[in-house]
């Protein structure tokens, strides 16, 4: 096809798209119930959002490879439509873009990357007024296969799940970021109290003396537990969630929830407060998983996901 027959058939695109485009969003701009403009909006954004990426990319070949192969009427049409549908994907990030911001200042996730690169073997009372007391944090366990301790995946893994729900508007706070630290278990549940956290997300990994043990566990604080009876449903609420996106996930085993009341980390906690065991890394295999990137990032998805959808439920 020559240049100049190209350049033809582009003006006569952008000349028939740009009047049709107008009428359709004059017809939405006169729909005679507003809020009907919103739940179609709201429709567009859902069916839109999870592909947003794959559709920009192949929505433009698209348009390109049909334009060169055979240009006819018929086909400047699809153009058209492929035009508009593009406009509704801007439209629908827009949207997506003004509910990150809603959400930015609003829901605030205390991340505890679980351990410190010295255990301290410290006595403190295992919740608030308690006689009882526990070894103040522990060391943790290390991969069989390889060899990384427990508190470097769990920064790992915290840093990935941070960025993860940045991008999604919410606010992250750290209790740690290097290994260098000395944090307790109450003191950690501490900084998500201080910051007032709307939900503390405490990331460990799992050690079994039984090597074909693996799979994913979430902890919540139990329904009988003195110290947690206020963060108990909220806690569970949010576990559940979370386990619900990870079952969703083909890549990751999933074992269920187990119901605690003898951590130190839900005792001392005042805000709705849950623990993910990633996996285990006494499991050979599980263990490589854990510290393949892409493994990670795509496990840590699913549990931002479940954190969204908390968010999302308590507004
Ligand atoms: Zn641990």
């Amino acid at each position: 096809m020559s240049k100049s027959v190209k350049i033809g058939i582009t003006i006569i695109i952008l000349l028939t798209v740009i009047p049709v485009y107008y009428i359709f969003s004059q017809q939405e701009e006169e729909g005679k119930n507003p809020s009907t403009k919103n739940v179609k909006l709201e429709q567009k954004v859902a069916k839109t959002v999870g592909t947003e990426i794959e559709s920009e990319t192949t929505g433009t070949n698209a348009l390109t490879s049909e334009s060169q192969n055979s240009p006819t009427l018929e086909l400047s049409e699809q153009a058209i439509k492929q035009e508009i549908s593009k406009e509704v994907q801007e439209t629908a990030k827009t949207t997506v873009e003004e509910e990150k911001e809603e959400v930015r200042n609003d829901f605030i996730v205390v991340i505890d990357p679980g351990h410190q690169r010295r255990a301290n073997l410290g006595q403190e009372p295992v919740g608030p007024g308690a006689s009882e007391t526990k070894i103040k944090v522990t060391g943790g366990t290390a991969g069989v296969a390889t060899g990384k301790p427990e508190y470097k995946l769990t920064l790992e893994a915290s840093l990935i799940l941070g960025k993860l729900l940045e991008k999604r508007g919410v606010k992250v706070i750290y209790t740690r970021t290097t290994h260098d630290v000395n944090l307790s278990n109450k003191e950690r549940a501490e900084i998500a109290n201080q910051n007032h956290a709307d939900l503390f997300v405490r990331i460990h990994a799992d050690g079994s003396t039984n090597r074909n043990v693996k799979g994913l566990s979430v902890l919540t604080p139990s329904e009988d537990d003195q110290y947690t009876k206020a963060i108990y449903q909220d806690s569970l609420k949010a576990s559940q969630l979370i386990l619900d996106e990870t079952k969703k996930n083909p890549a990751v085993k999933v074992n269920g929830i187990s119901y605690r009341g003898d951590l130190s980390g839900f005792n001392w906690s005042k805000v709705p407060s849950t623990l993910i065991e990633m996996g285990f890394m006494s499991n050979p295999s599980e263990d490589k998983h854990l510290s393949d990137t892409s493994y990670l990032t795509n496990l840590l998805t699913s549990i931002s996901d479940g954190i969204i959808n908390y968010s999302n439920s308590n507004k």
